[in-house]
């Protein structure tokens, strides 16, 4: 088995967290070895929206240029549709931080730039190539990586787990995996043939369907569709892109719909969210999906992955004792992962969920709203983000007006 250098730091996986983390690192000097187990991304029908607050985190960590290289598009709003048609938007900006829009993009788009980015920063990049599993020994750690023709160990100071929500690194820090309940079903696929005048996340919202399409670049629209398993059996969707766009096609003005051409896979996927039980040990720190990956639904898995960036390069390059800047990182990171987890449950709670106890959630919701239009922070959660909003019983009260 042949052993590489040591490196500050090994990355397990190269999606857009542990690549930007990667390119971040590289850039301020810090000895970065990059492991990726694709040869090439595909369309895995994965994240491609990233709120205004998470937008912020790119703008601090100085990453825009690479969305820029990956062909994103600026989102400048959400409208809901009633009676098929649109009505009135919200614009992100002013409330959103610094006035910032969403932005769309491809996520194998993406995850190329950005895997490019960081060899340009000087990160070593080895794809493809997977991480099989980590020792340790004192001050240091060991991974062990197959790549194609052969097997090799690197040490590190620090190894960084970024493999995903399915990824073996929840078990490297001496923690498990634990989720909710599967709640519905989320599926989605890329289009081509919609035209956007001015570009919008398009929601139609009801009691078993939740249904929204944005733009991802200059010419591709993603399209999901969330139903609860009963309504997943009983349209019979399976794959069948025909039932699928019939199905949305029922929601808003067909016209919108007329040119639209398959231009990916459609797959649906059991959605919930699923966390690791400790998010750093002896030498070992999880990011991104590996750290804890949020119900798709909501939309915040890729904002919060930038935070995750954010919060740990700025701790590791200023506190010099790295397993202290471990120890905050986790903290913070746990605080943001318990609001954002709070808000999928009351969010799906209300929809697609269906029933009596729904509907009273949702009154209840509607009733709060009124009192308080912000929420007390909760309704501006995709501009200005988690910070200030607690997970606590008097949130989740104020959340629903007080019903129980
Ligand atoms: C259907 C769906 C819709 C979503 N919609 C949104 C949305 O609209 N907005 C949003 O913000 N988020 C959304 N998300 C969430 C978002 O996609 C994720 O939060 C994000 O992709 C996580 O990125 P990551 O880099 O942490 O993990 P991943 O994208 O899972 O990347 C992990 C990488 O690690 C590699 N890998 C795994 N094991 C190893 C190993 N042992 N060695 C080396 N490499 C390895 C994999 O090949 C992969 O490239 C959605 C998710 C789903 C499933």
């Amino acid at each position: 088995m042949k052993s590489q250098d040591a490196y500050d730091i090994v990355i397990a996986g190269g999606g857009i967290a542990g690549s930007l983390f990667a390119g971040v690192m590289a850039r301020a000097g810090v000895g970065v070895f990059l492991i990726e187990k694709e040869a090439r991304f595909r369309d895995r029908i994965r994240g491609e929206s990233i709120f205004p607050w998470g937008v912020a985190e790119v703008m601090r960590l100085g990453v825009r240029e690479v969305f820029d290289r990956a062909g994103a598009v600026e989102i400048v709003g959400l409208r809901s549709f009633e009676d098929r048609q649109p009505a009135d938007p919200y614009y992100w900006a002013p409330d959103s931080i610094d006035s910032l829009p969403m932005l769309g993009f491809e996520h194998p788009r993406l995850q190329e730039a950005a895997i490019a980015w960081a060899a340009e920063q000087g990160a070593t990049v080895a794809r493809p190539a997977k991480v099989t599993d980590i020792d340790r020994d004192g001050q240091h750690q060991t991974a062990r990586i197959q790549s194609r023709d052969e097997q090799m160990t690197t040490r590190a100071r620090l190894i960084v787990g970024a493999d995903g929500k399915t990824g073996a690194s929840r078990r490297w820090t001496g923690g498990s995996s634990r989720s909710d309940p599967k709640h519905h079903l989320l599926g989605g696929v890329l289009v081509g043939g919609i035209d956007w005048p001015e570009r919008f996340v398009d929601m139609v919202s009801n009691p078993g369907r939740v249904n929204y399409w944005f733009p991802v670049s200059t010419d591709r629209t993603r399209i999901f569709l969330a139903l609860t398993p009963e309504q997943h059996a009983e349209t019979a969707i399976a794959s069948s892109f025909e039932r699928f766009m019939a199905l949305v096609g029922e929601e808003a003005s067909a016209d919108r719909f007329a040119m639209v051409e398959q231009a990916g896979p459609l797959g649906f996927f059991p959605n919930q969210c699923t966390w690791a039980t400790q998010l750093a040990g002896p030498g070992v720190v999880l990011i991104g999906d590996a750290a804890g990956s949020l119900d798709p639904t909501q939309g915040h898995g890729t904002s919060h992955l930038m935070r995750d960036i954010r919060v740990l390069s700025d701790m590791l390059t200023t506190e010099s004792h790295w397993p202290r800047a471990l120890e905050i990182y986790a903290r913070q990171r746990q605080e943001t992962y318990d609001v954002l987890r709070a808000f999928d449950r009351w969010m799906v709670a209300m929809r697609p969920a269906t029933g009596d106890e729904a509907a009273r959630l949702r009154e209840g919701h509607l009733r709060a709203i009124d009192a308080d239009p912000a929420l007390g922070g909760w309704r501006m959660l995709s501009s200005r983000g988690p910070d200030g909003l607690r997970a606590d019983e008097a949130s989740r009260r104020h959340f629903f007006g007080d019903a129980r």
